[in-house]
């Protein structure tokens, strides 16, 4: 089934983010994840791709294992940013093999050491975009920033590629994480008013330990509301506390895009199912499973 479909039914949807193994020795362990969390039944699953090689090699695998093996759709990510143009296409047919429809397309962050782009390869998400449109019938996500891209100048240069991409063949964005929930409804308005139409998915992350925090902050810029960063430093140093802690914040914010008409939430799951399930336990009467 294709998201663009998922999104526009009228219940809420909650779905879920994991990560591919680095090994294949560690595949089995992350296809069990992935039977966990399909238990859970979320409207579908995501699974990332290492823009710098890293975690792609079993990005197809997995995202057949949810779809295929469990029967869940499956959104697969595909960066561009250190590939060239063959290996890009020889991922989308190993995709359209596996009979998946969902691709998110992203540049990918660049790498520090590296001449980019290398000539006749990829410089943003637009241009993967456009040449995923014409490999063959698949529904485009993009990704989006409500506090602006690190990269960004100003967020109004940001939104200004933002529609670009979405014109370049998008059928819906995702955020980036956030933990202020007005942070999604300014971007929102700001969005409309460039007129960029297409459905964005909220992306939540439950932060469930202190090493998180400081990761998230260097890698996404993600502004920290005062509230949040009161739970980080009164349980820091009590994980189970901490863990309790984050996994209510996610529910809140959950709760409270869902209850002001925000109609499918992300979840960066990090492979965790206990959290991912604890998080679904508080949401049952909200998100009503299939
Ligand atoms: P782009 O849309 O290309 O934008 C990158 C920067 O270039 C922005 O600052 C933008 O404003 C600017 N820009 C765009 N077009 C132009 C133009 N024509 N001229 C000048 N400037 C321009 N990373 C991974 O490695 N693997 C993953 O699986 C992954 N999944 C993600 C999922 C989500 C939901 C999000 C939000 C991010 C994810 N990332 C992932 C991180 C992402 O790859 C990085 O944030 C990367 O730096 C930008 O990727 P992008 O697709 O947004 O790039």
């Amino acid at each position: 089934m294709k998201i663009a479909e998922i999104l526009n039914e009228e219940k809420p949807g909650i779905s879920c983010e994991l990560f591919p193994p680095k090994q294949g020795s560690q595949l089995d362990n992350v296809k069990e994840v992935v039977r966990e969390m399909a238990l859970l039944a979320p409207s579908y699953m995501s699974i990332t791709y290492g823009a710098t090689g890293g975690t792609s090699e079993y990005t197809v695998d997995i995202a057949n294992e949810i779809q295929n093996g469990n029967h869940v759709p499956a959104l697969a990510h595909l960066t561009c940013v250190s590939s060239t143009r063959e290996k890009v296409h020889s991922v989308i047919e190993q995709l359209k093999a596996a009979k998946i429809k969902n691709i998110l397309a992203l540049r990918g962050d660049i790498p520090k050491d590296a001449d980019f782009p290398l000539p006749n390869q990829y410089k943003y998400a637009s241009e993967l975009i456009y040449d995923i449109k014409s490999q063959g019938d698949f529904c485009i996500g993009g990704a989006c920033y409500p506090e602006g891209h690190p990269e960004a100048d100003t967020i109004e240069d940001d939104l200004c590629h933002l529609k670009e991409k979405v014109e370049a063949g998008c059928d819906f964005l995702t955020t980036q994480m956030f933990f202020d929930n007005n942070v999604y409804y300014n971007f929102m308005y700001k969005i409309l008013k460039k007129d960029i139409r297409v459905p964005v998915v909220a992306g939540i992350m439950p932060v469930t330990n202190s090493r998180q925090i400081k990761q998230i902050i260097s890698l996404s810029g993600s502004m920290v509301p005062p509230r949040f960063r009161a739970i980080v430093d009164r349980f820091a140093d009590d994980p189970a506390a901490m863990r309790q802690a984050g996994i209510a914040y996610a529910t809140e914010q959950i709760i409270d895009l869902i209850a002001n008409g925000v109609n499918h939430v992300h979840i960066y799951t990090m492979n965790k199912p206990g959290v991912a399930g604890a998080i679904f336990d508080n949401l049952s009467e909200i998100y009503v499973r299939k």
